[in-house]
């Protein structure tokens, strides 16, 4: 970690708190959270993560854990990394949960990434070039929430930018594009892999 990485991981914290606030906002209008699932379809060995700011700051999550935690998130981590290498398609690997996910809570919830941050309600972002994508809601949130809610659907658009914008700046700082990496990746390469 360098004097830099800390002021990218204040940046990257004040955005997380602003996405959470606006998330808890629209949860709130549906009364839907997350209590009571067991996160499998969510929280999958393959959620990508693409900035290094996330990334640095999940590590320093893990640093935080008990000894023993640590532990036995290497290992999980470990085991997916080779069921990965050994067959990305198959059984073993598509259907494991990530490598911190503990009986559905996660071991690293202050410090998740964007994309388990945002997860469960419907959404819209406006890219740059203005073309636009859209996503559906968990499981649990269109079978339960969006019959009456219809119309909920959170505006990814400008937690992108500035994530993007975090990302240039990681980027200039590091001169080297950062890797795609999955949680159980980051985990298991450490800051090496970065
Ligand atoms: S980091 Fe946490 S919230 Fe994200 S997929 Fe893993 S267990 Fe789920």
């Amino acid at each position: 970690m360098t004097p830099d990485d800390d002021i990218i991981i204040s940046q990257l914290k004040a955005l997380y708190e602003e996405m959470d606030a606006v998330y808890r906002a629209a949860a709130d209008q549906a009364g839907f959270s997350c209590h009571g699932c067991d996160g499998v379809r969510c929280c999958t060995v393959d959620v990508p993560i693409h900035t290094y700011a996330e990334m640095v700051y999940l590590i320093r999550g893990i640093d935080e854990l008990s000894p023993s935690l640590q532990e036995e998130i290497g290992h999980r981590a470990r085991r997916l990394v080779w069921a990965k290498d050994r067959a990305p398609q198959g059984v073993e690997y598509r259907n494991a949960v990530c490598a911190v996910n503990f009986e559905g809570q996660c071991a690293l919830y202050e410090y998740r990434p964007m994309i388990c941050r945002l997860a469960g309600i419907p959404y819209i972002a406006i890219r740059p070039d203005m073309t636009s994508v859209e996503g559906r809601g968990c499981e649990r949130f269109e079978n339960e929430f969006e019959p009456t809610h219809p119309d909920l659907v959170l505006d990814r658009s400008s937690f992108y930018i500035r994530m993007s914008q975090l990302e240039l700046h990681a980027v200039k700082l590091r001169r080297r594009k950062t890797p795609v990496h999955t949680v159980g990746e980051i985990i298991y390469y450490g800051t090496q892999g970065l």
